[in-house]
């Protein structure tokens, strides 16, 4: 399959994705973190046209770029009270030295995303409306923070759980198919079958 992903790292940590699904012009992010004009300056040296953004959560590190985004933006709505409200969290992490914008856009459910390429997979833990995207056709799966190379989403957060993310790693990551890659929110790509084997969290919650 002719497709090409673009990864940028922002100063958060987190991974926003360009994904280019069929090798054409039209694109879709795969979360928004605080800085996205490196992103949006590679789409616009390109001249791609932008069809969206699937946002994996609501905290600040992959969500608080809405306002600079340009097109529709999709997202679990039970995750849409953290997007709106980064305050909190931007606070735990900069001493209240930096303040957010409210974002008063539209924020659509993840049911209305147009394109039926993609499947997504709820997956709550992280946070309550923490969810995964499904490129069948491409073979990978963006897990934001539900799980990453070598470990898993922390869960003491607004609406994190413990016990809500060992059922997600027991009933959907292991429906995962374990050829696919992952491309999580922090860090570096994996196969599913080499995550399954070599993530110490994954292999106690899906062995005990
Ligand atoms: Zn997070």
């Amino acid at each position: 399959m002719n497709s090409e992903i673009y990864k940028f790292t922002s100063f958060t940590t987190s991974n926003c994705y360009v994904l280019r699904p069929f090798g054409n012009e039209i694109c879709i992010f795969v979360d928004l973190p605080p800085d996205l004009t490196e992103p949006l300056d590679y789409v616009n040296k390109n001249n791609l046209s932008i069809g969206g953004a699937l946002v994996t959560h609501g905290h600040f590190d992959h969500a608080l770029g809405m306002s600079l985004f340009p097109s529709n933006i999709f997202m679990n709505l039970e995750d849409e009270f953290l997007a709106r409200n980064p305050q909190e969290q931007i606070a735990m992490f900069t001493n209240n030295n930096f303040q957010a914008e409210q974002f008063n856009g539209e924020i659509k459910d993840i049911n209305e995303i147009p394109y039926q390429f993609i499947k997504s997979h709820h997956n709550p833990g992280h946070t309550a409306g923490s969810t995964s995207f499904e490129f069948p056709e491409l073979g990978i799966i963006f897990t934001g923070d539900f799980v990453f190379k070598e470990s898993i989403g922390r869960t003491d957060l607004k609406t994190g759980n413990h016990s809500e993310m060992i059922s997600s790693i027991k009933n959907v990551f292991t429906n995962f198919n374990p050829d696919y890659e992952i491309l999580p929110g922090h860090g570096d790509s994996e196969k599913v079958s080499i995550i399954s084997k070599d993530n110490i969290f994954i292999r106690e919650y899906i062995n005990d």
